[in-house]
C-alpha cells in the first residue's frame, strides 16, 4: 500500500483512474482491435506515438479529422509520447541519418530530399494537435552504458527542451483553451545526482506531472535501480509515468513506489507471438505457450478466470489450430485476452494502492 499513488488524474477534457496501464496504439490502433474490442477488455486509456503519426497520416490530416479520438472513433485518455526516443533508435538504422544538439533532433531518410528538425516547440505542436490528452516534453534519451559525458549532455538538452516545451505548451494553451496534461522527462541515466538535477530542474520550470526517461530494463529484463530511485525524486502523489515499463511484476513493484501510468508493448507483441498471460507462479503471471504441441487436443480455455471472446468459447486447442493455420483471428484474440489480463491485474494494484 503506497500513499503516494495518485487515484486519478486531471487530463483536461478527460479523468482517468490511477494507477492505469495503456496499450501501444503507436500508430493510432491497438493492433487487430477495434473501438469496441478494445472497450471489452476493461483497459482505459492508450498510448500513441507523435512520430510514427507525423509520417503517416501527418499531422495536418490527423487535425483536419478531427483529431486522434474522431478519427479512430474512440473516446478513451489518449495518451502521446514525444517521438523522440524512436527519432533516436533510428540512428542505429542505415537508411536514417540522426543528429542532436540544443535545437532538438535532426533527422532525414536517405531517398527524401527534406531534413527534418524535431524541436520542441513543434513536438508539442504535432501532439496538441493530434489532439492527445497527455503529452510529453521531447527529451534527450542515452544508452544507459554510454559515459558520464553523454548522460550529463543528455541532461542539458532535456532540460534546455523542457524549457522551451512548457513555453510553447502555454501559448498553446491560452489560445486553444484546451489543456491536455504535459509531463516532463527525467533522464541523466545511472547517474543519481544527474538525475536529481534534472528532476529538480524540471520541478523550477513548472513541471507537476513526469516520466522516468531511459531503457527502465536491464539486459536480466528486471527493472534497473534508476527506475525505483526516480520515484524518490518527484512530490509524493505527483503522476509519474514509467515509459515502457510493463511486466506484470514490474507494474507491481513501480506501483509501491509510485509510480501511476504505464505503457508497454508487452502485452501486445506477446499476443502475437502466441504468448498468452495468466494469473499465477511466483511474479504473479505465468504464460500459457499457445504453439506448444501440448495444447492441439485441449477443450480448455486459456484462462478460466477470463471472461472474454478469448475465452467463452474458443478452445487453447482451437487458438492453436488457427496460429498453426496462420487465421489473423488468433491475433484478434490474443490481443483481447492478453489486455483483459493487464486490465485485470492494474486494477487489482489500484484496489491495494487505494489510500
Ligand atoms: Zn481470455
Amino acid at each position: 500500500v503506497s500513499e503516494a499513488t495518485p487515484g486519478e488524474i486531471d487530463l483536461g477534457a478527460r479523468r482517468l483512474a490511477l494507477p492505469a496501464f495503456l496499450p501501444d496504439a503507436t500508430r493510432g490502433v491497438v493492433r487487430c482491435l477495434d473501438a469496441a474490442d478494445l472497450a471489452s477488455t476493461g483497459i482505459r486509456a492508450l498510448c500513441v506515438n507523435a512520430f510514427h503519426l507525423s509520417r503517416a497520416p501527418g499531422i495536418d490530416a490527423l487535425e483536419r479529422l478531427g483529431g486522434i479520438h474522431d478519427f479512430a472513433g474512440i473516446d478513451l485518455p489518449v495518451f502521446s509520447d514525444s517521438g523522440g526516443f524512436q527519432v533516436l533508435s533510428l540512428e542505429a538504422q542505415r537508411d536514417w541519418s540522426v543528429s542532436v544538439s540544443g535545437k532538438g533532433i535532426r533527422f532525414s531518410k536517405k531517398g527524401e530530399r527534406e531534413d527534418k528538425l524535431l524541436s520542441p516547440e513543434k513536438s508539442v505542436q504535432h501532439q496538441c494537435r493530434i489532439g492527445a490528452d497527455a503529452i510529453v516534453a521531447l527529451d534527450h534519451c542515452s544508452h544507459p552504458a554510454a559515459p558520464r559525458a553523454e548522460h550529463e549532455r543528455s541532461v542539458a538538452h532535456t532540460l534546455e527542451w523542457a524549457r522551451r516545451a512548457i513555453v510553447e505548451y502555454r501559448r498553446y494553451r491560452d489560445q486553444s483553451g484546451r489543456a491536455p496534461r504535459l509531463f516532463g522527462v527525467i533522464q541523466g541515466g545511472p547517474f543519481e545526482d544527474l538525475r536529481r538535477r534534472c528532476a529538480e530542474s524540471l520541478l523550477e520550470l513548472g513541471y507537476d506531472a513526469f516520466g522516468f526517461g531511459g531503457w527502465p530494463i536491464g539486459d536480466d529484463g528486471d527493472l534497473v535501480p534508476a527506475v525505483l530511485e526516480v520515484a524518490e525524486l518527484v512530490p509524493r502523489g505527483a503522476p509519474l509515468w514509467g515509459l515502457g515499463i510493463g511486466r506484470p511484476d514490474s507494474l507491481a513493484t513501480c506501483v509501491a513506489a509510485g509510480y501511476s501510468i504505464f505503457d508497454c508493448t508487452l502485452p501486445t507483441r506477446d499476443a502475437r507471438r502466441g504468448r498468452a498471460f495468466r494469473r499465477g507462479g511466483a511474479r504473479g503471471f505465468e504464460y500459457v505457450y499457445v504453439d506448444d504441441e501440448k495444447h492441439r487436443r485441449s477443450t480448455d480455455p486459456i484462462d478460466p478466470e477470463c471472461e472474454g471472446a478469448c475465452c467463452r468459447g474458443p478452445t487453447l486447442g482451437f487458438l492453436r489450430h488457427l496460429r498453426d493455420v496462420e487465421e489473423p483471428l488468433a491475433d484478434r484474440l490474443l490481443t483481447i485476452h492478453n489486455l483483459r489480463f493487464y486490465a485485470r491485474f492494474i486494477d487489482a494494484l489500484r484496489r491495494t494502492s487505494a489510500p
